[in-house]
Order: C-alpha cells, then sequence, then structure tokens
C-alpha cells in the first residue's frame, strides 16, 4: 500500500534524509555555505552537467579566478570570458558579474537571505533565489529544477504538463508542502540527488529507491508530461580559413547577440565561399539551432572587415573564443582537417 507523500510527508521526508545522509554525493558546493559559491555553481549548472562542471575544472578555475563577490564585480570582459569558455551561455557570466556589483552596491558585499532582496538582484529568479536559500542559508526554498519536476510529477502521478504555468503552479506547492522546514539544505539536495540517481528521465530504478513506498505514480516511465516539443533548426555557417605572410590567422571578435566578447573565425554569406573548397565541416547545437559549419580556406588573403584581425596562435590562445571555433582552430592547426 503506497503512501500519499504529502499526507505522510514526516516519515517521506525522514526516509529521504536517511537515503541522502548515507548516499549522497560530495559535490564542492555542497562543503560550502557561502551564497556566493552557492549562486556560482547554480548558475554553471543550469545549462551545464554536472560531470563537466567539475570534471573540466570550470567551477574550481572560476572560483580560483574569482573568489568573491569583490573580484567579480572588476573583472574584465576578456578575463571572464575566458574562464568561463566552453561552457557556452555567455549571457550567464556576465548575468553573475551584475549580480556580484549589485550585491556590494546595494548590499556592501553580503547577500541578502529574504525572498525580497534576493529576487531584486540581477539575474535572481525564483529558482536561483530558493536555490541560495535552500543551500546557503538552509532556508526554505523549495527548490524545483528539471530533475525535481520529474520527482514531484512521479510522486504526485501528476499527468498534467510540468512545463505550463499551472503544471509549475502545482509543482511549486507540492515542494512547498513536502519540504522539510528543519532541514531544507539537505531536503532539496536529496531530492535533487534522487532525480540525477534512480529517478532517472525514461526508466527509473524504482526498486532502489528510497521513497517508492510514497510514490503514487502507475507507470513512472510516462511522466513526466510536457507541452512544449522544441522544434530544432538547421543552419549552415560559411567560416574563413585564413592566413597572412606572417601564419597569422583572420579571425572576428564578435560585438553583437549572446557571443558578445568572444573570438571566432570571420565567416560569410554562402555565395561569397562558394568558389573556396570546403576543408572541414563540424556541426553543434546552440539552443534551438543545429549549426552546420563550414570551414573554407581561402587562396591568398582577404581584406579583413571591421571586428576582424590578424592574430597569431599563441595570441589566439589567451582570448576567449567560442567552444565549436577553439575545435575547429586546434583541429586545423593540428593539420586534422577532413576535406569533405
Ligand atoms: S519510486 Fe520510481 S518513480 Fe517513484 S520517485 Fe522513486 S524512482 Fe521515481
Amino acid at each position: 500500500m503506497k503512501r500519499d507523500p504529502i499526507k505522510s510527508r514526516t516519515a517521506f521526508r525522514k526516509a529521504l534524509a536517511g537515503w541522502f545522509a548515507a548516499h549522497g554525493k560530495d559535490y564542492p558546493w555542497r562543503r560550502t555555505t557561502d551564497p556566493y559559491a552557492v549562486l556560482v555553481s547554480e548558475v554553471m549548472l543550469q545549462q551545464t552537467q554536472i560531470a563537466t562542471v567539475l570534471g573540466r575544472g570550470y567551477y574550481s578555475r572560476f572560483m580560483d579566478g574569482f573568489p568573491d563577490v569583490e573580484t567579480l564585480a572588476v573583472a574584465d570582459d576578456e578575463r571572464l570570458l575566458k574562464v568561463w569558455e566552453g561552457l557556452g551561455y555567455y549571457r550567464r557570466a556576465r548575468m553573475l558579474r551584475d549580480t556580484a556589483r549589485a550585491v556590494l552596491e546595494r548590499h556592501g558585499g553580503v547577500f541578502p537571505q529574504d525572498w525580497d532582496g534576493l529576487l531584486a538582484l540581477p539575474g535572481i529568479g525564483r529558482y536561483t533565489a530558493g536555490a541560495v536559500r535552500a543551500f546557503a542559508f538552509d532556508l526554505p526554498g523549495a527548490v524545483v529544477d528539471g530533475n525535481v519536476a520529474r520527482v514531484l510529477a512521479r510522486l504526485m502521478d501528476f499527468r498534467d504538463a510540468v512545463d505550463a504555468a499551472a503544471g509549475k503552479v502545482r509543482l511549486a506547492e507540492w515542494a512547498e508542502r513536502l519540504e522539510d522546514p528543519a532541514a531544507p539544505r539537505v531536503h532539496n539536495s536529496a531530492l535533487m540527488e534522487l532525480g540525477q540517481t534512480h529517478c532517472r528521465p525514461g526508466q527509473p530504478d524504482c526498486a532502489g529507491c528510497p521513497v517508492s513506498g510514497f510514490c503514487l505514480a502507475a507507470d513512472p516511465t510516462t511522466l513526466p508530461v510536457k507541452a512544449k516539443r522544441v522544434t530544432v533548426t538547421e543552419v549552415d555557417e560559411h567560416a574563413l580559413w585564413c592566413r597572412d605572410r606572417r601564419g597569422r590567422l583572420l579571425v572576428a571578435c564578435d560585438d553583437g547577440g549572446r557571443r558578445t566578447g568572444l573570438w571566432r573565425l570571420p565567416v560569410r554569406a554562402a555565395a561569397e565561399t562558394a568558389d573556396w573548397p570546403v576543408v572541414m565541416e563540424r556541426s553543434h547545437a546552440i539552443t534551438r539551432y543545429r549549426v552546420r559549419l563550414k570551414v573554407h580556406a581561402v587562396p591568398g588573403t582577404v581584406k579583413p572587415f571591421s571586428g576582424e584581425a590578424w592574430k597569431s596562435m599563441a595570441e589566439l590562445a589567451a582570448l576567449p573564443m567560442s567552444a565549436p571555433f577553439r575545435k575547429v582552430v586546434e583541429e586545423m592547426s593540428a593539420g586534422n582537417e577532413n576535406p569533405v
């Protein structure tokens, strides 16, 4: 007989916390109560897997370079983007700096703990405010990320769309009612971890789940239900591989949109590059786009456009560059071009 997790929430919390005490993973942001460090981890993890953030050293590099709001607030674009290079969604890095500046200017460098104070900071929405409250201050935060949404939908056998406005409200209510007011940090961490381990997308591991006795899902593989379908649009981008007589590469600095301040290979319209051979082709995803990057070898040289410049490989290594272009430059320099 299954028990309703809300009605039996004291027992539910105990089972979840007991499992987490024995099996919870040891992440650096779980060893700190510094709201700045928690915020950095939350913003990094918004669009990036834990394995990438930790395994490739992004979190530690960022915290070494900008250990507090004071250092981040005065970071220049080039240094900030260089540390963030490869994580994508570069707007997040600049927004973090805006948050740091606001904490300094409005609160003397001390993070507020109340909802209103946190939500008034730039770049901080309901989710991030809840995460800072719960993980840094051990205050109620009812954090609902994608993992928690899936766990809640299954626990409550919720068959409406979790990404619709009404669905989000229901999940937030359940998260608040289930949250342990005596231990928000542990409770929210445990719920997230349950979603990363046992209650995975697709086929969950219900046999090993510590709260299976409280789970009302009739068929968890069909949950959560989502309303939105993402349509992927394919686009071609034509980049130049062009060196001058000194071996320097022609590159461009983005000055508009989400990649402002990042360096890349120059791009041209398809018609302009039609006569130049494609020496490498790589695909990457950006939000809802699938970009097929075609690299054309330019015979001779071209006149740089505004914002373009010749850079040596050593100079380029020190500049922030978006990950797909960095990869292409490295592979082309190593002579790995694949004629297509
Ligand atoms: S019993 Fe299965 S579906 Fe329910 S919370 Fe646990 S892992 Fe998820």
